[in-house]
């Protein structure tokens, strides 16, 4: 299919408002973009949140975002080893606060899922954190396990609340249906290639088995345009770009959570039983740059502060972060309290399940 010239005088500055620019068409044949394969790209931003040197570029076809030079494997472990909870949370080290939230996030996910999964499914997580998401599902009946490339994450769930959280990277996990639900968390956006990814996670699941993808949205209101880009998220969806991928990757869209708008994309899909044939990539995206100029380019910094719910936002933001300094110390040891009396009292003491592993 033949595309449609762009009016280049409407392209000129469309993101003047929100204070970026955006570059003429270049191609780059050595990078493709990993949602519909296309080499042709746009500069959109050159610094990252902190002010730092990072290229973001938009695919000139479907208008996936990431950065303009996709780091290698090594280099993100690199990365993950030595900067990123530093860089990203403004902390290295594992505050009460941040695993009361993450205890709170788990509430959360939980409290909008569980109605849609039967109990005793098996349910595995990719970047489990601290585990709280998945002793959560665990004390409901689930048989929960994750993994987590962090350290000092993997210690507190294996040794505080006892969640079955080990180090495996997803690539090494053999390719055989082993789960009915997997959680990806605010995790897709930090791969090399999602797709990748994706690919995996649909092989690791049981035909009609369910994915559930948490991420943020950039064509939604989750931060003023400065502080849309990081060196940890290589990949910035907004609902057609995710969702166009899944499809690709052989996922439907089973429950949504939210809007365009939203500041997080939040999607329940289901596997279907063969990936991504027949499906004609090039007609999938082919409205998507034009759909994520449209949806960035109001993006502006005022247009963040004056929205409808920010001071609603402020608001909770204000409350929760009260509840954390004065709560959060004695709201820790109370749950790793409670995750050690129900070990200590499980009737059946058959050990927690564990991803299978690939023959030596
Ligand atoms: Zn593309």
């Amino acid at each position: 299919m033949t595309k449609q010239p762009r009016n280049s005088e409407a392209l000129e500055n469309p993101f003047q408002a929100a204070g970026l620019s955006l570059g003429a068409p270049t191609t780059n044949p050595s990078k493709e973009c990993d949602l519909c394969c296309k080499t042709t790209y746009r500069t959109l931003c050159r610094q990252d949140r902190h002010g730092n040197p990072l290229e973001t570029a938009i695919c000139d076809h479907c208008g996936l975002i990431s950065h303009a030079k996709i780091p290698t494997e090594a280099e993100l472990s690199d990365f993950y080893a030595h900067r990123y909870r530093k860089s990203y949370h403004g902390q290295a080290e594992l505050s009460p606060r941040r695993i009361m939230r993450a205890w709170k996030k788990g509430q959360r996910v939980h409290g909008d899922l569980a109605k849609f999964l039967p109990r005793s499914t098996r349910l595995f997580e990719v970047g489990a954190g601290l585990g709280c998401t998945i002793k959560i599902f665990e004390l409901d009946g689930f048989e929960t396990s994750g993994i987590e490339p962090g350290r000092s994450f993997q210690n507190f769930a294996q040794e505080k609340i006892l969640a079955s959280v080990s180090s495996e990277s997803l690539f090494d996990l053999p390719p055989i249906p082993q789960f009915d639900v997997i959680l990806l968390i605010h995790v897709i956006e930090h791969f090399a290639s999602p797709r990748r990814a994706l690919k995996a996670i649909h092989q690791l699941l049981h035909p009609g088995g369910q994915l559930y993808v948490e991420c943020p949205n950039v064509a939604g209101y989750f931060a003023t345009p400065k502080r849309w880009f990081h060196y940890a998220h290589v990949h910035n969806f907004t609902p057609w770009t995710l969702t166009a991928l899944a499809k690709e990757c052989g996922f439907e869209v089973h429950q949504r959570w939210g809007n365009d708008e939203s500041a997080n994309l939040k999607y329940l899909l289901t596997r279907s039983s063969t990936p991504s044939q027949g499906i004609d990539v090039e007609e999938l995206t082919k409205s998507g740059f034009e759909k994520t100029i449209e949806a960035l380019k109001d993006r502006s910094f005022t247009a963040y502060h004056f929205r409808k719910s920010y001071l609603k936002e402020r608001a909770k933001k204000l409350q929760r972060y009260l509840v954390e300094m004065t709560q959060a110390k004695r709201f820790v040891q109370s749950i790793v309290t409670m995750c050690q009396e129900v070990e200590a009292n499980r009737v059946d003491p058959t050990p927690l399940p564990t991803p299978l592993r690939r023959a030596a």
